[in-house]
């Protein structure tokens, strides 16, 4: 075939679910591979695309394909294992593949620069070769448990993929286990691949794995220059890299050599894109490391019920690390019943009694609310106005804010506190509810003579402000803490002895069917932060449903046994992970819109559906109308994740057609993770 018939198949990062055919340029000093970037002439002006594919012909007559105008790259960017893993993503999520491999390239090399970017600028050999590091080496490795090896035997001897879960509570020496695996990877030439969810929350897991390894690990997040990251995505790809450590987006980082994929805290939802290429990152790891060949490991203190399911239905080997490896005790977990009891800003009389208990002997309590601001209600006692939102179905959250008092933390839309009723002109306007500000200022009235840290999303919002809050928890003298979910994540805080869990039952109510999961989930995080070795730890529940059957499996037989019960449910409820879901979403500043379009979609997936689907509405979103749009969805069930592909795949195509799609903004989230 000579080069000037040659037709290259171009992903272009457009929201098109196709590729683009162009001849080979003109000008062309080596030949043309799938992997290599390429310039092309794109609508009116040039965009930067990468090669898929090679062929001898296109659909479309020779004289209207164009010639690409330059080949950026003289060997393949992404290799054809990568490449076909994000062809699989793409035809997996429905998702434009000129999108899902933009996603996977660092910006620098996704906007055309030279795949030598930051090799040149870092001359200090930037990855030393691993036995060297560990020559450095400061502090040396403890010596393994049973447990952990066993645990760690069982992965190394994997022979090719298989999925193992590693299960064990905070403290129990999951890290240790992953070091020494990676250790082990690192030195017969191979990589690992470590994903942990927002390394930025979570800097005691980054500090664990440069004290062992400092300069071999290639980081991967989102805290980085576009400079770091492009040429830590270039050692890994050269395999210079032994470790390369990220989060979500880095699944799709190259590996020269991939020796084992690791997932950190694996039930974390922010493995899951939640816009654009909704891909999720653990379960791209797994198809990733099944192609690849080669094990992959799942650490959790509270796995993701999708993961014990395959554990039970003999898809994944299950790895138990039962005791805290420093031999501390497990944390008490009790329920406070606070019905009818008489709450101060939240907090009920045993909880205040407790937390005085602990401060006195100088040790540190943590208080979690997940619901920020001063209270989620501002109300008029004359006639029962509240502060709405103009432009979402939510209501103004009340902050202590002298300025713009009321927010909205849908949108962002914030104005000043009314002086009167808006409907009556009355004047006596009540505060109900509570959240963290009020807790805060609860807490300060009280305890007048100790610190209140607290860390939640508005008082983090300064870049390095979650690290100053953080160094100061950490300093260990006597204080409160009160924060949102970001506190119950893997900070370290030796010195806390109490934690208290304000509202138990905003999980077991929530409106998505997940809600049950992720508090218990939370609660066993939040326990894992209370006590150590000399001082055990205690965990105080509020709750009005102290008899709720989840809440008592969890407090009294542990996360094991409420799995066990909350996968009886999803299994009566047809649910994930006992069947498979894909959510149609669309959005319009129309209301009608979004329906108009759902039921037209809802007719075309008609005669493809056939007994082994199931269409679930279309009805709105439970919160219809968000910054000014009104969004509703159209649920997909299959039992088999196979025939939900089938569907998809013939569906697709027909929804472009669809007369109404292009007044909707509409997206498909396959496995969705949140449901609203
Ligand atoms: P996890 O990742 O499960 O939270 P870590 O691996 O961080 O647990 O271990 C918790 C603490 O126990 C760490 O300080 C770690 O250094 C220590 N540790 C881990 N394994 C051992 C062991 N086998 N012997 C002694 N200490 C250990
Ligand atoms: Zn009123
Ligand atoms: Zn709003």
């Amino acid at each position: 075939m000579s080069r000037d018939c040659l037709v290259l198949r171009v992903a272009v990062p457009a929201p098109l679910p196709r590729w683009f055919d162009y001849l080979a340029p003109r000008a062309c000093p080596h030949p043309p591979q799938p992997g290599m970037r390429v310039k092309v002439p794109f609508g009116r002006g040039e965009a930067v695309g990468l090669i898929i594919e090679l062929a001898g012909d296109s659909a479309l007559p020779r004289e209207r394909l164009k010639h690409a105008v330059s080949l950026l790259d003289e060997e393949p960017l992404l290799d054809k294992p990568l490449l076909d893993l994000l062809r699989w993503a793409s035809a997996y999520y429905h998702h434009p593949i000129g999108e899902v491999i933009a996603a996977a390239l660092p910006g620098l090399l996704r906007a055309g620069r030279p795949a030598n970017t930051g090799a040149r600028s870092a001359s200090a050999r930037p990855f030393p070769p691993l036995e060297e590091e560990m020559g450095m080496r400061a502090a040396p490795a403890p010596a393994l448990n049973a447990a952990q090896a066993a645990a760690m035997t069982g992965v190394a001897q994997a022979d090719g993929f298989q999925v193992f879960l590693l299960q064990g509570v905070t403290g129990s020496g999951k890290t240790e286990v992953y070091l020494r695996l990676i250790e082990q990877v690192a030195a017969r030439g191979a990589q690992a691949l470590v994903l942990a969810p927002e390394i930025g929350l979570t800097p005691q897991l980054l500090a664990r794995f440069e004290q062992r390894f400092a300069a071999s690990i290639a980081l991967l997040h989102s805290g980085l220059t576009e400079r770091e990251r492009a040429r830590n995505w270039l050692a890994a790809r050269a395999g210079l890299a032994p470790i390369v450590l990220g989060t979500r987006s880095a699944v799709f980082a190259p590996l020269k050599n991939p020796g084992l994929i690791i997932i950190d805290e694996e039930h974390d939802a922010s493995f899951k894109q939640q816009d654009g290429f909704r891909y999720h990152a653990r379960d791209v790891a797994i198809v990733r490391a099944q192609r690849a060949g080669i094990p992959v490991l799942l650490g959790s203190a509270t796995p993701s019920l999708e993961s014990l399911y395959n554990v039970r239905q003999g898809r994944y080997r299950l790895l138990s690390l039962p005791e805290r490896a420093g031999g501390a005790a497990h944390p008490q977990l009790q329920l406070l019943d606070v019905r009818g009891q008489s709450l101060q800003g939240g907090l009920s009389a045993p909880l205040l009694a407790a937390a005085g208990e602990h401060l006195a002997r100088g040790e540190q309590v943590l208080l979690f609310l997940n619901r920020r601001g001063y209270a989620p209600l501002l109300m008029c006692h004359a006639c029962g106005w509240s502060a709405q939102c103009e432009r979402c179905d939510a209501r103004m959250v009340l902050y202590l804010d002298r300025t713009r008092a009321l927010h909205c933390q849908h949108c962002g839309a914030q104005r000043a506190r009314p002086e009167q009723c808006a409907a009556c002109h009355g004047g006596e306007l009540r505060v109900l509810g509570y959240g963290t500000e009020r807790v805060e200022q609860t807490l300060r009235q009280r305890f007048p003579d100790t610190e209140v840290l607290r860390i939640d999303r508005d008082s983090t919002r300064r870049k390095g402000a979650l690290g100053e809050l953080l160094t100061r928890a950490q300093s260990g003298r006597a204080q409160i803490l009160i924060g949102t979910q970001m506190l119950a994540k893997g900070h370290h805080l030796p010195n806390v002895t109490l934690a208290g869990i304000l509202n138990a039952d905003q999980g077991l109510f929530g409106a998505d069917f997940r809600a049950a999961e992720r508090m218990a989930q939370l609660i066993v995080q939040v326990a894992g932060r209370a006590g150590r070795a000399d001082k055990p730890g205690r965990v105080l529940i509020q709750t009005h449903h102290p008899a709720h059957p989840l809440l008592t499996a969890l407090i009294r037989d542990g996360y094991a046994a409420f799995a066990e019960a909350a996968l009886m449910e999803r299994e009566h409820a047809h649910l994930p992970p006992c069947s498979h879901l894909a959510l149609l979403r669309a959005e319009a500043v129309n209301r009608n819109a979004p329906l108009e379009f759902l039921h037209a979609a809802q007719t075309a997936a008609g005669p493809l559906a056939g007994n082994a689907i199931q269409l679930l509405g279309p009805v709105s979103a439970p919160m219809e109308r968000r910054a000014g749009r009104y969004r509703a969805q159209l649920l997909l069930q299959a039992v088999r994740r196979a025939d939900l592909q089938r569907l998809l795949d013939a569906w697709m195509p027909l929804l472009e057609t669809i007369k109404t799609a292009r007044k909707v903004r509409w997206s498909l989230d396959v496995d969705p993770v949140e449901m609203l």
